[in-house]
């Protein structure tokens, strides 16, 4: 059953509470070696971990523009304080979920609600405004998915690349706010690898790649998941937004000169 909000609160507050006595320890026992104690803390923690993660919603986040599929992910609708937005560290699940021959990597975007929380880890959630990456869009066969979800306070834009075909000897981009990219074989969990992204290579004037029927989407709130195609009524044209890879530390938001 997926996980309630409360319950999602109190479960990352417990997790959170045993990584700073984890780290207290750590620091108070620097240079003697770890503790049995430290040990026993990060065995509680990934006990922890584990029940959120097997309870966190799938959620129906995009469409294939080739076959229909629908793409699941494991996902923390309620917040960027959970594993899920840990960076380096982010925790998805158990098993990668089924994809069809046709996904090749899905990053996104976050639009951000003021004021941003101060957490014990730095997010790294994308731009504030949906964005594509040309060098991968532009090969024939490459099509973008955009879709829009809550993340508690904020508003999140799932970008997903498609191929029919998937553009050759090229790596995906990493998870949507995960420093690794989970790659699909013929639909099948591959490896994973990792691939920065810079501010350079992403393109935020949708309109023309929309026109061009490179980019389709769905309407926030569309349960049924449609493609829709157009200029006309594409909610994702034009936001509000710091177009630049954002970066969340301690409650500040980087790089601080941003645009
Ligand atoms: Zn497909």
């Amino acid at each position: 059953m997926a996980v309630t909000k409360e319950r999602r609160q109190e479960l990352v507050r417990a997790i959170d509470a045993l990584d700073e006595e984890a780290n207290q320890q750590l620091d108070a026992n620097r240079g003697r070696g770890l503790t049995p104690r430290f040990h026993e803390l990060r065995d509680q923690q990934a006990v922890v971990e584990d029940v959120l993660l097997d309870e966190l919603p799938m959620l129906a986040m995009s469409r294939c523009p080739f076959c229909g599929f629908v793409a699941q992910q494991a996902f923390d609708p309620y917040g960027i304080d959970g594993l899920w937005w840990r960076g380096p560290r982010a925790i998805r699940e158990a098993e990668a979920p089924p994809r069809c021959p046709h996904y090749f990597c899905f990053t996104g975007a976050l639009a951000l609600a003021r004021p941003i929380e101060v957490l014990p880890f730095d997010v790294e959630p994308g731009p504030e405004v949906p964005f594509v990456v040309p060098s991968i869009l532009e090969h024939p066969g490459m099509r973008v998915v955009i879709s829009s979800t809550p993340v508690g306070r904020h508003t999140g834009f799932p970008i997903f690349y498609y191929g029919d075909p998937i553009i050759p000897e090229t790596s995906g981009l990493n998870d949507w706010g995960h420093h690794l990219w989970t790659s699909y074989d013929d639909g099948k969990p591959g490896g994973s690898a990792g691939r920065l992204l810079l501010d350079n290579e992403c393109d935020y004037d949708l309109a023309p790649w929309v026109a061009r029927g490179k980019v389709q989407y769905i309407l926030p709130g569309d349960d049924t998941l449609t493609l829709r195609s157009g200029v006309d009524g594409c909610p994702y044209l034009d936001l509000p937004g710091r177009r630049v890879l954002n970066r969340i530390s301690n409650g500040v938001v980087y790089p601080l000169d941003a645009p």
